[in-house]
């Protein structure tokens, strides 16, 4: 199975991800987290990419849409995305790709969640820097402050969670990527999810759009 998921920065797509990585088996694929890991471990595409991840701003298409594949070309069949594709070339790019592979998308699924509700979720998140998890100071906080659950390593603020970074992520989510929800709906795969709800409920509703 091959699922994207949808929906602007903070509706909840990585959180959702990991418990469907763990329900279904889907390798969770998250171009932010593969981005993240090369600048922590500074390789050269880390090095590229840096800027535009500090300011908000999208990492050029080329560069994502030739990562995703590199990626995608060593996965087994089962996959998630989460936060590709963000732009209608790099939609473009996988739609074709699959093709090419005598492959599609089973579901495209989009979290939908207001514009204060984002803010309040980006500037209280705080994420693993080691394995990834992801909580909210106040909506979903570790068992002992600061520290994370899974691997007891210290959580972190990301960079671009902060205040100015944020708003210009959600002018970018509407300039650059709420396109793609006409897009999806058009290829007939695309199911809306109202992501303000518990966490358990969001997911809820998700497994019933992969079940469909
Ligand atoms: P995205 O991957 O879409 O940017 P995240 O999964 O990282 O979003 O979630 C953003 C923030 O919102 C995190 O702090 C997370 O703990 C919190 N969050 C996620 N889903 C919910 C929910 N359903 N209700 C309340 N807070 C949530
Ligand atoms: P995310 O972790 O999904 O919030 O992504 C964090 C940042 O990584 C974004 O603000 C972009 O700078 C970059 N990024 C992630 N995915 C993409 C993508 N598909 N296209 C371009 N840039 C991306």
């Amino acid at each position: 199975m091959k699922l994207v998921l949808l929906g602007p920065p903070g509706a909840g797509k990585g959180t959702q991800a990991k418990k469907i990585e763990q329900e279904f088996g889907l390798k969770h694929i998250s171009t932010g987290d593969i981005f993240r890991e090369n600048i922590k471990n500074k390789t050269p595409l880390g090095e590229k990419v840096q800027a535009y991840l500090d300011g908000g701003n999208l990492v050029p298409d080329e560069l994502t849409i030739a990562m995703v594949w590199d990626r995608l070309d060593q996965e087994q069949d089962n996959y998630l995305l989460d936060g590709f594709p963000r732009t209608i070339e790099q939609a473009d790019a996988l739609t074709e790709g699959l093709q090419e592979r005598g492959q599609a998308l089973d579901h495209v699924i989009c979290i939908e969640v207001d514009a204060p509700t984002l803010v309040k979720r980006l500037s209280g998140r705080r994420s693993c820097p080691e394995c990834g998890a992801v909580y909210h100071v106040v909506d979903n906080p570790p068992t002992q402050e600061g520290i994370c659950d899974v691997c007891g390593h210290e959580l972190v603020q990301r960079a671009d969670d902060k205040k100015e970074t944020v708003a210009q992520r959600l002018d970018v989510y509407r300039a650059q990527t709420e396109p793609l929800i006409a897009y999806y709906e058009a290829q007939g795969n695309l199911v809306h999810i109202d992501g303000d709800h518990p966490v358990d409920d969001v997911f809820a509703a998700v497994r019933q759009a992969i079940d469909a």
